[in-house]
């Protein structure tokens, strides 16, 4: 067994419990964050079953999609979103999680070949200013989730966001407290949407107790990152 694979044995089996503290049946993602990690360290993953991959750089991704060509994996878009990487982004991706203006939401759209299913979204909302519940702009929100349903080939399924990072649980909990409750106001207002993605390598399980559906979990899963620069 490698390293990767008892990783990802050891965080399944967290998520297990914790899905299990709370009575929760309903299924939890688990999205593996590979930015700066080799192709290789992905086939590994790959090969002890993980299939779904989240990557913040457009390019860097692009390259590791063709070394892995022959995989079965769903891609996830999760970093921060420049207009002229629209384009790329709706072709190489199932899955947007970090828009966060309605100007990329369109952008997206118009991009997003029509032989191909709608692209799944979610809108990043920021948690971490404050943690109460004037930290989220409610009415913004659901005006933009608004305009989002109305583009044709995006699929609007939730919301994501990365709170401050904190090693106090209670903190954690808040914050991601604060975003359920965005997500569940918008639910209220009639949008159907099922995804709230919520809770990284060292929140997880907080994340999971306060209802995230998927976790996006990187040096968890490949260890700590090796800091690069990235010119895109
Ligand atoms: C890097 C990253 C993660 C994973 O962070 P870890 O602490 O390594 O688990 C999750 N979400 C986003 C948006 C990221 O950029």
């Amino acid at each position: 067994m490698t390293i990767i694979s008892n990783s990802l044995q050891v965080i399944q089996t967290n998520i297990l419990q914790a899905k299990n503290r709370v009575n929760r049946q309903d299924n939890v993602k688990l999205l593996a964050v590979s930015k700066t990690q080799g192709a290789e360290r992905l086939r590994e993953a790959y090969r002890a079953g993980q299939t779904v991959f989240g990557e913040n750089y457009v390019q860097e991704a692009i390259v590791k999609q063709n070394l892995l060509g022959d995989c079965n994996i769903e891609w996830h878009f999760i970093g921060p979103i420049q207009s002229n990487k629209t384009q790329l982004i709706a072709q190489h991706f199932t899955w947007v999680q970090s828009v966060d203006r309605l100007k990329i939401a369109q952008r997206l759209s118009k991009a997003r070949d029509i032989t191909l299913p709608p692209l799944n979204i979610c809108i990043q909302i920021n948690s971490s200013n404050e943690a109460s519940k004037s930290g989220i702009q409610s009415q913004e929100l659901i005006d933009l989730a608004t305009e989002i349903t109305k583009l044709p080939n995006l699929k609007l399924r939730g919301l994501m966001a990365i709170p401050a990072p904190t090693s106090d649980v209670a903190k954690q909990r808040q914050q991601f407290k604060v975003v359920r409750e965005a997500f569940m106001l918008l639910q209220q207002n009639g949008f159907d949407i099922d995804t709230l993605s919520i809770g990284m390598s060292d929140d997880y399980v907080a994340a999971i107790e306060e209802g995230a559906t998927i976790v996006r979990i990187g040096s968890a899963i490949f260890g700590a990152r090796t800091p690069v620069k990235n010119d895109e």
